[in-house]
């Protein structure tokens, strides 16, 4: 048996073309279904739905196979036993430094202020103003955060944008890009030797669909 994890949502949709090129076909729209596992056209191979950040902990554990996990995932998981092989290009956006359209970034930075960052991604962030020599208190959330700088709880966020409605509908702005981000495939380092068979023809089916050799990992 082949077990795959996903996201519910963009990662699950943009993953579905990828999957229908290697002969898998869920049975079940997981947008319809309360189910957690689905089953697929091929008796052998199965869909586990779990949150997006949980994606790489069911890989590392050896629960699932495989899975679809957003470079931002990836980089605040640490990546002990996943192997990266292929960057799949989907679920594409960046991750950014935003402020309240009425915040002076700018002069804030170059007064050397302290600045107070509200984020899901506090390793990112940490990593962003460490080399930029920004001076910052971190505030982990676990989501909305544009909310965040319009109460008063931060001066910024460190968050994805895409099409930047979000910010635009919050009075928010980007100010600073910090990395483009896309989702990769993790496969389970030991279920690669073990399932070697299974798995080798949808990696291989996956690397031609995105135009891609293997890749280095984040
Ligand atoms: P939840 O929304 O359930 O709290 P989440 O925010 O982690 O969880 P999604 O919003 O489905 O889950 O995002 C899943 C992945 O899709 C992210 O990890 C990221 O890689 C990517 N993603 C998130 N937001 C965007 C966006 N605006 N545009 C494109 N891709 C995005
Ligand atoms: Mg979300």
């Amino acid at each position: 048996m082949i077990t795959l994890a996903l996201s519910k949502g963009r990662i699950f949709e943009e993953t579905m073309p990828l999957l229908e090129k290697a002969g898998i076909v869920p049975s079940e729209d997981p947008e319809k279904s309360r189910k957690l596992i689905i089953g697929t056209n091929q008796p052998d191979v199965r869909i586990i739905i779990v949150r997006a950040t949980d994606v790489p902990t069911y890989v590392q554990h050896g629960a699932a196979d495989l899975g679809v996990a957003g470079k931002d995932v990836l980089i605040e998981h640490s990546g002990a036993g996943l192997y990266q092989p292929l960057d799949l290009n989907i679920a594409r956006c960046r991750l950014c430094v935003a402020a309240a359209e009425s915040f002076d970034y700018a002069s804030a930075i170059k007064q050397g202020a302290r600045l107070r960052i509200a984020t899901k991604y506090v390793n990112s962030a940490r990593e962003h103003f460490a080399k930029r020599g920004v001076h910052v208190d971190l505030i982990k959330l676990y989501g909305s955060m544009e909310l965040a700088p319009l109460v008063g709880l931060a001066d910024a966020i460190v968050d994805l944008v895409s099409t930047g409605s979000t910010l635009r509908a919050n009075k928010l702005v980007e100010v600073e890009e910090i990395c483009d981000i896309s989702s990769r495939l993790v496969v389970n380092q030991a279920a690669l030797k073990m399932k070697y068979e299974q798995l080798s023809p949808i990696l291989a089916v996956f690397a031609e669909a995105v135009g891609a050799g293997t890749q280095a990992p984040v």
